[in-house]
């Protein structure tokens, strides 16, 4: 599962504020390679979250790749 989203932030290869593309997308699942696993991911997402609080939880499950339209250049964070 892939979210995108567009934000301004700084940049510093452009060294000022430019416009953004931003990725959120699951890091590597056990459910990956089957084909109905949107259900099974929320399930477990949603046990992950109850064990481990759901900020914990977003912070393990996801990274943000956020690249910059300007240059190119591109921050993976989480
Ligand atoms: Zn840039």
């Amino acid at each position: 599962m892939t979210t995108t989203s567009k934000e301004k932030r700084y940049c510093a290869s452009c060294q000022h504020d430019t416009q953004h593309v931003v990725v959120v997308a699951r890091k590597a699942s056990p459910f990956r390679n089957e084909k109905h696993r949107s259900l099974k991911e929320f399930f477990t997402g949603l046990i992950n979250g109850w064990a481990a609080g759901p900020l914990l939880a977003e912070i393990d499950d996801h990274e943000r790749h956020v690249i910059c339209e300007q240059c190119g250049t591109k921050i993976v964070q989480g």
